[in-house]
């Protein structure tokens, strides 16, 4: 971090903010120009409060040099993470399918889903127990009965499911959830990450609907400084001034993490169009920019679906689309779907 005095400042001003930053436990680098003086500051600076300095009065502007976000950074670990999800490979050349509907509402849905979706090359099995919803009186899960028949769906297929949790009352209930899913409306729900970070599981973490990239990791640091080092990063778009889709999907935002963290990360082109018919060419345009995998929303009947039907594909369209990704998939470096 470096930090640019004003022009008309005291020496003891200036001996001032050095003192202060210096009982913080960081040296300083003193480089007085002929028209301004500039202090380097030295050693871990997460603990300085930028906005803090920013306001002082001898101070012009404040710039980090360094990103806040330490574990979750590709310059302190170089190599992709690969997170095992029921060996389940995320990250490197591996290319992952996350299929299923919105939300588990029976046995005979989720089982019949997660045969089809397996069939036509999916590698784990998505379905909202736990379901957050704007309108209390929309359909809100079936909570851990959901559970129970995810752990039923992945008996019959043997796909590793992944669920949200929204509470920390509710950690119990996913003792045998393979992958454990933080939403956009809690991407920053610092009490949640933080507990999930303990549960000593691969965390799946949305990006929030309004949030920067460097926020999102920032709540990635959140979980790992916990302990957990297992995180599959996903971009669910962002909200916008359109209004023809539901969200828009950030496409910079994967090549730009693929630089600035070695987490996996993966693309839901469903909550990001809301249009089942965009599904397709969004999830095209994620492989080409190298996402590590797609997480879409697969439902026997979209029609009847209790939750987000109008942007949920039929298992036949989503293994089509499966075929033609894996024609992509070697011009990007990945592996075909699904392959270990
Ligand atoms: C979901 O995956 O069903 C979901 C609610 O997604 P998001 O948190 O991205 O809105
Ligand atoms: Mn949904």
């Amino acid at each position: 971090m470096i930090i640019i005095v004003k022009q008309e400042h005291t020496q003891k001003d200036l001996d001032h903010l050095i003192k202060w930053v210096q009982d913080q436990g960081l040296a300083v680098d003193v480089s007085k120009g002929a028209n301004s003086t500039i202090l380097g500051l030295i050693g871990d600076t997460s603990v300085i409060d930028i906005d803090l300095v920013r306001s002082l009065d001898i101070v012009e502007n404040v710039r980090r040099i360094q990103e806040p976000f330490k574990c979750a950074n590709r310059k302190f670990h170089p190599e992709d993470t690969i997170v095992d999800v029921g060996g389940v490979k995320f990250g490197g050349d591996n290319f992952q399918l996350i299929a299923g509907p919105c939300s588990v509402e029976t046995e005979e849905q989720i089982i019949g889903v997660a045969q089809a979706v397996k069939a036509a090359g999916a590698t784990v099995l998505r379905g909202g127990a736990f379901k957050p919803r704007t309108s209390p009186y929309s359909f809100q899960g079936l909570g851990g009965t959901g559970i129970e028949l995810l752990l039923k769906a992945k008996q019959a297929t043997g796909l590793p499911i992944v669920t949200e949790i929204m509470s920390v009352r509710h950690i119990d209930l996913f003792a045998d959830v393979d992958l454990v899913q933080i939403g956009a409306r809690n991407m920053q729900n610092f009490e949640l990450l933080k507990e999930v970070g303990r549960m000593g599981k691969p965390v799946l973490l949305k990006r929030g609907l309004a949030n920067t990239i460097e926020e999102w990791l920032m709540s990635a640091e959140y979980i790992m400084s916990e302990g957990a080092h297992d995180i599959i990063l996903c971009e669910r778009g962002i909200r916008t001034f359109e209004t023809y889709t539901r969200n828009t999907l950030d496409l910079s935002a994967i090549p730009l993490l693929r630089e600035l963290t070695h987490l996996p990360v993966v693309v839901d082109p469903s909550h990001a169009a809301g249009i089942a018919r965009l599904v397709r060419p969004l999830s095209y345009a994620a492989v080409g920019v190298g996402a590590d995998g797609l997480m879409i929303e697969v439902h026997n009947n979209p029609q009847k679906a209790l939750c987000d039907g109008a942007q949920s594909i039929k298992p036949d369209e989503f293994a089509d689309i499966v075929r033609n990704l894996d024609q992509m998939l070697p011009l990007v470096g990945k592996k075909k779907v699904g392959a270990q």
